[in-house]
């Protein structure tokens, strides 16, 4: 009896397992020609400097609007272009799309307070080796100055191999690009991992800005990590702020930057310009 029901839970779960793989390369096959079909755009979400409020520059983000499937999620697609190596060709087509947009942005604003643009680059660029090469044909083709270019990595992309990213690093830093360490605090390894690996700030994940108004924990590791990223002479965006109150509280503890809804929504590069903040 248990063996039956087993067999008909393995065939089951079997199946289910196939439509999931299918699926994937069913994307991963739509994605393939993306770009080139225009169904690949990028939006930027403005990011703010707390203590004066000035918009100071954006967060570049993949939109992938597929003609039957509609809108699908970038957690969904950037994991099936690194899984198959798709993003190594996408991913220096974002590069080069983010700059070219950033330069645009100068050319129509004052050069007083030019505006950065912060491109996410994944694991696997960054192990694929040719990464500065692919960022300074970017700067060189269109022309954006390297310290406007930011570059968010996640903790994943630089634990495990810390040697190779922190020369990395250290080589893009060195050609005045900023780094920022993503989605900080979900790692759990964090903390220590910021004395070896070089980069200018951390990006607090929302999942801390989501509760620092309710959990008192939440808002104990928040302050704590603006504190020691501080006392580290490294800088501290928090992503995610829905909420005035988290803004204010944010502001209060000292964090640097911040984005969110609250503060301003992804939008394309033309609207970004209209914002005129
Ligand atoms: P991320 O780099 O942490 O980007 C922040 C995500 O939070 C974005 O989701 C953004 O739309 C969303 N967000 C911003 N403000 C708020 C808010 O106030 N509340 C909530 N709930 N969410 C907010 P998105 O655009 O869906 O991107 C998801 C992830 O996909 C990104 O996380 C990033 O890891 C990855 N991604 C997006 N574009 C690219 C890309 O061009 N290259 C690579 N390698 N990864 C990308
Ligand atoms: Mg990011
Ligand atoms: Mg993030
Ligand atoms: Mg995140």
């Amino acid at each position: 009896q248990a063996k039956v029901a087993g067999k008909n839970c393995f065939r089951f779960y079997s199946r289910a397992m196939n439509q999931a793989v299918e699926r994937r390369v069913h994307l991963e096959q739509e994605l393939r020609g993306a770009w080139d079909r225009g169904e690949l755009s990028l939006v930027y979400q403005p990011v703010f400097r707390l203590v004066d409020g000035a918009m100071i520059g954006a967060e570049a983000l993949l939109r992938w609007r597929h003609p039957e499937l509609g809108f699908v999620a970038p957690s969904v697609f950037i994991d099936v272009a690194e899984q198959s190596g798709l993003i190594e060709v996408l991913g220096p087509q974002v590069l080069h799309a983010a700059c070219a947009d950033a330069v645009r942005w100068q050319q129509e604003r004052d050069d007083e307070h030019p505006l950065f643009v912060a491109v996410n680059v994944s694991p696997r660029q960054l192990r694929s080796g040719d990464l500065p090469e692919v960022i300074s044909a970017s700067l060189r083709e269109t022309g954006l100055d390297a310290k406007l270019l930011h570059l968010e990595l996640t903790e994943t992309a630089v634990i495990g191999d810390e040697l190779h990213a922190s020369a990395l690093l250290s080589e893009l830093r060195g050609m005045g690009i900023r780094v920022w360490l993503d989605d900080f605090g979900t790692g759990f390894s964090g903390l220590s991992h910021l004395r070896r690996v070089p980069v200018d700030g951390v990006k607090i994940d929302r999942s801390f800005v989501a509760d620092v108004l309710r959990d008192p924990d939440d808002l104990a590791l928040t302050t704590a990590i603006i504190a020691m990223a501080h006392s580290l002479g490294i800088m501290v965006v928090a992503e995610g702020v829905e909420k005035e109150g988290q803004y204010a509280i944010l502001r209060e503890r000292g964090c640097d930057f911040a984005q969110g809804y609250w503060l301003g929504h992804p939008v394309t590069a033309e609207e970004f310009l209209a914002l005129r903040v």
